[in-house]
């Protein structure tokens, strides 16, 4: 469960990026967060990992306040919340189960064939992952020999591998054709729903956004204009 509490940030240029922003996510939901650019999607991302600081307001994950953690539990905290970016981050020259293992450690490791240095169980956990998201059989390829669809299932993977509480995604089909955007989305909702993960997909697409999210959070000049069903948003949000 996600708690955002009348949350506020104006940056030092006298932009304010969130005015009074509140909403709570239960568990399993995936809210889609549109909005015209400049309407305060990344800053509302980067205030709920802490990659920005708000200037008011409280963010509660699981009861747990992140706005006001110190450097060493925010890096705990960090590693609750699992990200899924547009280009993947992904590190090209590892392979797809090197990049899955580095979302357990949280940092991609200097030593040759890291895998090795995993226990069994933690091997198996990141196949399983890697079955869920359609790349069992690819798990000993480079990434940088896969698809941008595979690349993104193997960001997926890499986000559900350190076992968060909430998944952030940011623009995660932007980089992607149609079909694959289609199957992208499609995949996060069914995981999310089928593990209660609640999510919040920034998405730029709307279309895609009504198809596949539980529920859309609009954003304009840093205020909520619309939170509702697909089905309630008007075009002119
Ligand atoms: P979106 O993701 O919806 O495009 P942003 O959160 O990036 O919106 O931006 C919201 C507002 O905050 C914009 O006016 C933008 O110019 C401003 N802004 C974003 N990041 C910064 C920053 N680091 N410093 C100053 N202003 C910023
Ligand atoms: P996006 O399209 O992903 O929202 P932007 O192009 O708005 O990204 O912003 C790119 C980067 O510039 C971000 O790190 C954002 O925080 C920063 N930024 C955006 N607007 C401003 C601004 N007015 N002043 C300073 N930094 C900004």
């Amino acid at each position: 469960m996600l708690d955002v509490t009348r949350l506020s940030k104006t940056y030092r240029t006298g932009d304010q990026a969130l005015s009074d922003v509140s909403f709570s996510l239960p568990q399993g939901q995936v809210v889609g967060l549109i909005g015209p650019s400049g309407a305060g999607k990344s800053t509302l991302i980067r205030c709920i990992n802490r990659l920005v600081a708000p200037t008011t307001g409280s963010v509660k994950l699981n009861g747990i306040e992140l706005t006001t953690l110190n450097a060493r539990d925010l890096r705990k905290a960090r590693r609750r919340i699992g990200m899924i970016f547009q280009e993947y981050a992904l590190v090209e020259r590892l392979s797809v189960m090197e990049n899955v293992l580095s979302g357990r450690l949280g940092y991609v490791p200097f030593w040759r064939s890291f895998t090795r240095r995993f226990p069994g169980h933690d091997i198996a956990r990141a196949f399983q992952l890697l079955d869920r998201v359609g790349l069992a059989q690819h798990a000993d390829k480079r990434a940088d020999a896969l698809s941008g669809g595979q690349r993104q299932r193997v960001g997926i993977a890499r986000a559900l591998e350190q076992d968060p509480e909430l998944l952030l995604v940011d623009e995660p089909t932007a980089s992607l054709d149609p079909r694959t955007s289609r199957q992208i989305m499609r995949l996060i909702t069914e995981i999310c729903r089928e593990s209660g993960l609640p999510a919040i997909v920034n998405i730029h697409d709307v279309v895609l956004a009504q198809a596949f999210t539980d529920r859309i959070i609009g954003l304009r000049a840093g205020r909520i204009v619309f939170d509702g069903p697909p089905s309630a948003l008007s075009h002119d949000v």
